[in-house]
């Protein structure tokens, strides 16, 4: 059902008023996690003012150790829609249970599907039930195979609203946290008829290439990049090293504008 054979054309996801994959080139951009009103709220006045209307922030969070910050859980959630009223914008964060799809399409507008649970079958079917878009990120050892064969998983219930995401795969290589595969966005837009994305942040773990990242995934065809943003990186409760601060983040897009990535 994902092939591109059997649908030549595009699949374009319309949120907010905004269509995903049309051409028009999309960021997604917000904190790491969810940590209060005012830290959330902060940022989507921030990337807001700099056009961006799609804000992202963890509420369930997938931690390599449990000991770390586990994420606000359905009180993020609550955030996000408070804030996505005030603020006119759409808001994406991942569910990690099938149990809490339902609940959390009364709050969100895009559901993600996270790296670590690319092939949790069952709840790739349960997001295939739903009608809301699904942004599946790409699985840390997984093949493009793999990966569209996921999405296949959710398309196969029912819901084509599909965004694919790469966000790195782990190789020998430790100069960045992942290397970003950045030919599967051509790949998966060949393969496919689903928007595609690159998540700068996960992908390199480095402030110092998010830019060049970005470029890149815009270059090679990409339909929107996602950034992770904070008000105060240093203090933040996960990913510290590598979220923008607002100036940064400011920056980032000015340069995408003036070399005409981003409009
Ligand atoms: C995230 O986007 O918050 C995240 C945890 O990413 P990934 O699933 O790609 O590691
Ligand atoms: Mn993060």
């Amino acid at each position: 059902l994902v092939s591109r054979k059997r649908r030549p054309e595009d699949t374009v996801i319309s949120v907010k008023g905004m269509e995903i994959g049309n051409g028009n080139p999309i960021l997604i951009a917000g904190p790491c996690a969810v940590e209060s009103y005012e830290q959330t709220a902060s940022v989507a006045d921030a990337v807001t003012k700099n056009g961006v209307r799609l804000l992202r922030g963890g509420a369930f969070k997938p931690r390599t150790s449990p000991y770390d910050f586990q994420g606000l859980g359905v009180e993020g959630l609550q955030i996000l829609k408070k804030v996505a009223d005030e603020y006119n914008c759409a808001v994406i964060s991942e569910i990690v249970h099938p149990q809490d799809l339902d609940m959390a399409c009364e709050y969100l507008d895009i559901i993600q599907i996270g790296a670590r649970n690319m092939q949790n079958y069952e709840l790739l079917k349960a997001a295939g039930r739903l009608n809301k878009p699904v942004l599946l990120k790409r699985g840390l050892a997984a093949t493009l195979d793999e990966f569209i064969n996921s999405a296949e998983y959710i398309m196969s219930q029912g819901n084509g609203q599909i965004i694919l995401c790469e966000r790195g795969i782990r190789t020998y290589e430790r100069a960045t946290r992942n290397t970003l595969d950045i030919t599967a966005v051509p790949i998966l837009k060949q393969e496919t008829h689903l928007p595609v994305f690159v998540d700068v942040t996960h992908s390199t773990g480095r402030k110092d290439l998010l830019l060049p990242a970005a470029k890149a995934a815009f270059a090679i065809g990409a339909d929107g990049v996602m950034a992770e943003v904070h008000p105060d990186p240093a203090v933040a409760l996960s990913d510290a090293a590598q979220q923008m601060n607002i100036e940064e983040f400011q920056r980032f897009v000015e340069e995408l504008v003036s070399s005409r990535f981003l409009k």
